[in-house]
């Protein structure tokens, strides 16, 4: 528990309104998308850079534990209190501070949820890419700690290649501002690029220089239904290889769809085995050719039907029904390891025809989706409850052991194919048991040694990543 004097002490740097200990409001911060929870001791809301730089210092002086925290939307358990302490909530910090359409950069705090930022630079016709399917409620802030990716990534890339520079609180309590405003900077370490993606144990980002694009001028959306995921997972490969670069290619197995299918009434014969969603975007002439191209490969490729969405409401619900698929897996079972594991394009019909084996072995449900456009799949095994270390609950503790075997099993599969364990979910708690299998341990102790020298006491998000630290 924290001592009064530090609540007290908290209080007056957020003022009063902007802290709680209540039970019921510490629940609330208690968990994220992975369903696991934690209890804080308190959450506090500060409004800027400074009174977060308070809060680090008076914790190194008082030895408690912070965690950021952006929308808890998370799948890897980074926002998690684990060790309890106080979470720092950025949502009060929400403001989108510039947009400057002459230079192409926006700047905003880190609680703006990704999605806002989009509409608002859409409306002046600029793009900004980064499209977590979490868009909707996720933060900007939560996405640079993760090096959040999307659908959009096969063409754009990720959340890092569009931070040009922040202003980060390290562990410390110092401020420090990295990287620049401008396309280029090569002035001395690039901490803007060790900062992205360290998961809240490196600094609170409180401030995000982004670089932004110029809206395409047009897009066009397929969906190719196939009767054999090979086929599918086949098509991938070869509208890649035809040098087609799809702004999204996303795939999803049956059971993905069977969960969907009723909820957006697609009409969709029952024996489907995958989808592909395909988006093109660009100049118009060019994206009409490049849509006839990708449906050509499809029909090639043993497509069964190819529908080219005919206007915005059609795109609109195509959209909805991959979205829905990460909630909508609950029809399954109520909870899901949720693994994100990337392997070379080419590689991804072994990918999905191994997990499916590796689930059959262990009895498991599963069911694959995702950015298979950058060999990024979700591989989901349903189980009925995560059952945490030292807990004893029969038939639930049988199917979550049983499903960790799974897992590790999957993983070595996918490093075999020359692939990586995670692409955009990150590390945090939930793959920290494996991540000596994809890296050496050098790596892992110059990894160890960076975050030593940054937050010496070891106050910011312990208990993430590293095994033991
Ligand atoms: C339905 C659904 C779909 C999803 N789809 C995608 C997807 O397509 N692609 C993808 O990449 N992810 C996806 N995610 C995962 C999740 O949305 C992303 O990881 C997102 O970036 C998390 O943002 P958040 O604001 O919720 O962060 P949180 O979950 O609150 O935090 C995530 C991590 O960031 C840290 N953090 C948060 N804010 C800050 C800050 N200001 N400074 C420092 N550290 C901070 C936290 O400590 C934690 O370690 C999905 C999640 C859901 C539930």
């Amino acid at each position: 528990m924290l001592y009064k004097d530090i609540i007290k002490e908290l209080t007056h740097i957020v003022g009063k309104e902007n802290i709680t200990t209540s039970k019921e409001d510490l629940i609330c911060y208690s968990y994220d998308a992975t369903n696991q929870k934690f209890l804080p001791d308190a959450v506090v809301f500060p409004k800027n850079a400074d009174e977060i730089s308070l809060i680090l210092k008076l914790a190194n002086k008082e030895g408690f534990h912070v965690v950021p925290r952006g929308a808890g939307s998370g799948f890897s358990g980074g926002s998690l209190p684990v060790e309890g302490g106080v979470v720092v909530s950025l949502e009060r910090m929400n403001k989108i501070m510039k947009i400057d359409a002459d230079n192409l950069i926006a700047i905003v705090e880190p609680g703006v949820v990704t999605g806002e930022l989009q509409w608002a630079v859409e409306d002046l016709g600029l793009f900004y890419p980064p499209d977590p399917s979490s868009l909707k409620f996720c933060t900007i802030g939560g996405n640079v700690a993760e090096c959040a990716g999307g659908p959009r990534a096969v063409k754009y890339g990720v959340t890092k290649d569009y931070v040009l520079g922040l202003e980060v609180v390290l562990p410390t309590g110092e401020i420090v501002n990295t990287g620049t405003q401008t396309l280029k900077g090569v002035v001395g370490y690039d901490l803007t690029k060790l900062m992205v993606g360290s998961e809240g144990t490196l600094g609170i980002v409180t401030k995000i220089i982004l670089k932004l694009l110029p809206l395409p001028e047009a897009t066009k959306t397929i969906l190719a239904v196939f009767s054999d995921m090979r086929d599918a997972a086949a098509t991938v490969s070869r509208i890649i290889s035809s040098r087609i670069i799809p702004s999204t290619l996303e795939f999803m197995d049956k059971n993905s769809i069977s969960c969907v299918d009723d909820y957006a009434n697609m009409g969709l014969p029952a024996d489907v085995e995958a989808l592909l969603l395909i988006e093109v975007d660009g100049d118009r002439e060019l994206i009409e050719k490049q849509a006839e191209g990708i449906k050509k490969i499809c029909l090639d490729n043993m497509a069964r039907e190819v529908r080219v969405a005919g206007d915005k409401r059609e795109v609109k619900q195509l959209w909805q029904i991959r979205r829905a698929i990460s909630p909508s897996l609950a029809k399954l079972k109520p909870n899901k390891i949720n693994e994100d594991i990337v392997v070379p394009r080419s590689k991804i019909p072994d990918a999905i025809i191994g997990v499916r084996e590796i689930a059959k072995k262990y009895n498991l449900t599963n069911a694959n989706f995702g950015h298979a456009g950058d060999g990024n799949i979700h591989v989901n095994i349903m189980i009925d409850k995560h059952v945490p270390e030292g807990f004893n609950q029969g038939s639930d503790k049988a199917e979550f052991l049983r499903a960790e075997k799974a897992v590790k099993e999957i993983f070595e599969l996918v490093l075999g194919l020359g692939g990586t364990i995670s692409g955009e979910h990150g590390i945090g708690i939930s793959k920290m048991p494996y991540i000596g299998m994809e890296l050496s341990p050098t790596a892992i102790d110059v990894m160890k040694k960076i975050k030593q020298v940054l937050d010496p006491k070891g106050v910011l998000n312990p208990g993430k990543i590293f095994p033991t630290l």
